[in-house]
C-alpha cells in the first residue's frame, strides 16, 4: 500500500519538527504548512527550508484564509495538527476549527490528528480551572470532527520527557536538581513519561493503521511507567549521590496555586492531576482506545536513565 500524503499543521514547534522529521523517515510524502504570518522568524523560515532540503514540500496556507487551507488540504490524504496548546500571542486551540471547516470542504482527508498530544481531555471534565481551558477546548475540536465525520485518531502521549522527567518533574524547572528534590506527596504515583521523537515515531506509525480508525491512541510503554521516586533514583544513580527529598502534600501543593498567575497556575494544576491523582495511569484503556507500544512491538523506545544521561 503506498504510504499516505502528510501535511504537517504546526511544523516549525517543539512536538511538530520531530513529527515532521519522522513522517520523512517513515517514507511519506510529506508537506509542511508555511504560514505567512512567520513574516520576519528568521529562525521559523530556515527550520522550514532545512525541512524541504530533508524532502518535504512546504505548502503556504494561512487560518486568516480558508481557501488557502482548502487548498492545502487536498494536496494530501492525512492532516495532523501539532499546533501550540499554550494560549499566547492570539493562539487557542480553538483556532483548529477553521482547520476542521477546510478539511471538510475539502472532502478527501483519510485521517485527521488535531493537536492533543498529552493528558486524554475526555478523561480530564473535572480538572481545576484554568487548566481545565485547553481540555476544554480540544474536547471542542473533537465535537466538530466527529460531527463533521471526518474520520480521525487522537493522539494521548501522556508526558513529554522534556518537561517532566528531564526536570525530575520540579515545577519551574528544565534540568534536574543535583542536591534538593521536591517529592510530590510520597512521590510514588504512577507517571508517563516519552522521549519526544517516539511520540512522533507512534505517532506516525498511526496514520495508516485501520486499528487506530476513529480511536484514541495511548502511549504507555511499560518501561516507561515510572514514579517520580523511581526517576529520582535513576537519577541519583547517574550521579553517585543521594538528593535530599522534601515531600509536599497535596493540601500545601494546592495553597501554593492560589497566587500563581494564570499560565502558571494551568500548568501546576496539571501537576496536580498528574503526580497526585495520577490520572494518567488510574483507568483502562476501553473499546475506545489502542495502546501505542502494543500495537507496534518493533519500536525500541527509549527508556528514562538513557533519556536522563543527557543531563549529566
Ligand atoms: P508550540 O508552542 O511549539 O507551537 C506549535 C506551533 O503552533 C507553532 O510552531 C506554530 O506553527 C503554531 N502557532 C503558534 N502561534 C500560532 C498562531 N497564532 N496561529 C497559527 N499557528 C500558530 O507547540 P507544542 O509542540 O508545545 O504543542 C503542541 C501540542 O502538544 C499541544 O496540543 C500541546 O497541548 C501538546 N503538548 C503536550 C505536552 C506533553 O507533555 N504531553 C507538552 C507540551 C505540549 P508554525 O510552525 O506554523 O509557525
Amino acid at each position: 500500500m503506498a504510504k499516505s500524503k502528510v501535511l504537517i499543521v504546526g511544523g516549525t514547534g517543539f512536538i511538530g519538527r520531530r513529527i515532521v522529521k519522522a513522517s520523512l523517515a517513515q517514507g511519506h510524502p510529506t508537506s509542511v504548512l508555511q504560514r505567512p504570518e512567520i513574516g520576519l522568524d528568521i529562525d521559523k523560515l530556515q527550520l522550514l527550508l532545512s525541512f524541504k532540503k530533508q524532502g518535504a514540500r512546504l505548502i503556504e496556507g494561512s487560518f486568516s484564509n480558508h481557501q488557502s487551507l482548502v487548498n492545502a488540504v487536498k494536496q494530501v490524504d492525512v492532516v495532523i495538527c501539532t499546533m501550540s496548546g499554550v494560549h499566547h500571542r492570539g493562539l487557542n486551540i480553538l483556532m483548529q476549527l477553521k482547520l476542521v471547516e477546510a478539511i471538510k470542504e475539502a472532502g478527501n482527508i483519510k485521517r485527521f490528528l488535531p493537536s492533543e498530544f498529552g493528558m486524554d481531555p475526555a478523561r480530564m471534565g473535572n480538572a481545576l480551572e484554568p487548566g481545565n481551558e485547553p481540555f476544554e477546548e480540544k474536547m471542542k475540536v473533537r465535537k466538530a470532527i466527529e460531527d463533521a465525520k471526518i474520520p480521525f485518531t487522537y493522539v494521548s502521549a501522556n508526558c513529554f520527557a522534556a518537561f517532566f522527567a528531564g526536570n525530575l518533574a520540579q515545577f519551574g524547572s528544565l534540568v534536574p536538581p543535583r542536591d534538593k528534590v521536591r517529592l510530590w506527596g510520597d512521590g510514588n504515583v504512577k507517571v508517563i513519561n516519552l522521549d519526544e521523537d517516539d511520540v512522533a515515531t507512534y505517532t506516525i506509525k498511526s496514520i495508516d493503521d485501520p486499528r487506530t480508525l476513529n480511536k484514541t491512541l495511548y502511549f504507555q510503554p511499560p518501561e516507561n511507567i515510572l514514579s517520580q521516586m523511581e526517576m529520582i533514583e535513576m537519577w541519583e544513580k547517574l550521579i553517585g549521590k543521594k538528593l535530599e527529598k522534601v515531600s509536599i502534600s497535596a493540601e500545601d501543593f494546592l495553597a501554593s496555586m492560589k497566587g500563581l498567575e494564570h499560565g502558571n497556575k494551568a500548568a501546576a494544576g496539571h501537576y496536580y492531576h498528574i503526580f497526585y491523582e495520577g490520572c494518567l495511569t488510574n483507568f483502562e484503556i476501553g473499546e475506545e482506545g489502542e495502546e501505542a507500544s502494543e500495537l507496534y512491538p518493533e519500536v525500541n523506545y527509549i527508556r528514562m536513565d538513557a533519556y536522563l544521561e543527557r543531563y549529566l
